[in-house]
């Protein structure tokens, strides 16, 4: 079968690989898509210190059961299927708390000591597969996991009806923060990113407000929105010390923080509001997948304005290659890879 390699830094190609075999208690599925993440971009790059190659990358897929391992029940030959990477033991004590995104298995599907989904095939464990509804079609499915990042996250946060928000960073997940505090009755959703077409589908997310760091002075907004009160949560879904720095400036006595973008290394940031302001900081990095697919299937946001590039495994390697996808050049949002 084909599939997409990472033989180190910068060397990713198209190879032809033998079709994998299911083990006890995994399925074989015939891929039918896979989100391309900014994580594959980190393994690209030799960023991502824990990937080692080779490796066939992929992390955010779904397709039809093929073949069930031995020991499988409750999933079907024929099943269509989206599949959660975080590949948990269900044995250590964070398993046993249901914190599966803390196991210490320390095995992620694509990235971390397992073959992913940039390929015909793929093997996963049954338990980590969950039915696609019908009325989600395969490009729409692709952004389960981006997704299933949020709404794991938002667990954490109270937002209370007629609450006010603050998300910096419009990529994807920040879109989908935006929709989900509308979803639980938050009035007022600021968006805050540096990319005019990203904040463009702020409002389509449910965002009341969008601002644009660069021109606009985001603390000044919203705190002369909020009578100066600030919001109550902030969520920084942009790994920029900056909009953290930003963020805390804008939130309530008393407010949430969630921090959700992935910063690079240390950052600076002042502690002394998060003692004086009485602040919660929520740190994610779970996932949430049956309320992600229930979420998708009620349609209450167009989730397909979000994809703008589709790959075959080819044209993924020279969107990595060219530099179109780090760059996010041609109003990029987010790939998907058809199989
Ligand atoms: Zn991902
Ligand atoms: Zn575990």
């Amino acid at each position: 079968m084909k599939a997409a390699m990472w033989r180190g830094p910068f060397k990713l190609s198209v190879e032809d690989v033998p079709v994998p075999k299911p083990r006890e208690g995994e399925v074989l599925i015939k891929t039918m898509v896979v989100g391309v993440c900014g994580s594959d971009l980190e393994v690209y790059e030799g960023k991502f210190k824990h990937a080692q190659p080779p490796l066939i990358l992929g992390h955010e897929g779904g397709g039809i059961v093929e073949e069930l391992g031995t020991g499988v029940t409750g999933i079907s030959r024929g099943s269509r299927v989206m599949v959660e990477c975080v590949l948990h033991c269900g044995r250590c004590e964070f398993c046993r708390e249901g914190r599966y995104g803390l196991c210490e298995s320390g095995k992620t599907i694509g990235l971390i000591g397992a073959d992913g989904e940039y390929a015909e095939y793929f093997a996963a464990p049954a338990e980590n597969c969950y039915i696609l509804p019908e009325q989600i079609g395969w490009e729409e499915a692709a952004m389960t996991d981006t997704l299933a990042g949020p709404r794991h996250g938002l667990k954490g946060v109270e937002v209370n009806p007629g609450g006010t928000a603050a998300v910096f960073g419009a990529g994807p997940a920040g879109l989908f923060f935006c929709a989900l505090l509308k979803e639980r009755g938050a009035s007022l959703v600021y968006i805050v990113d540096i990319q005019e077409h990203r904040l463009g589908l702020g409002p389509q997310f449910g965002a009341d407000l969008t601002i644009h760091a660069q021109r606009e002075d985001a603390v000044q907004i919203i705190r002369d929105g909020t009578s100066g009160r600030g919001v109550d949560v902030v969520v920084e879904a942009a790994g920029s010390q900056r909009a953290l720095g930003e963020g805390m400036q804008v939130l309530r006595k008393g407010g949430y923080l969630l921090l959700y973008g992935v910063f690079g290394g240390p950052v600076k940031v002042d502690l002394q509001p998060i003692q004086f302001c009485e602040y919660t900081v929520v740190g994610s990095c779970g996932l949430d997948y049956p309320a992600a697919l229930e979420f998708m299937g009620r349609r209450s946001v167009p989730i397909e304005r979000m994809v703008t590039h589709r790959f075959d495994l080819g044209g993924l390697v020279h969107a990595f290659e060219s530099g179109m996808i780090r760059e996010q050049r041609d109003g990029y949002i987010k790939g998907v890879v058809l199989l």
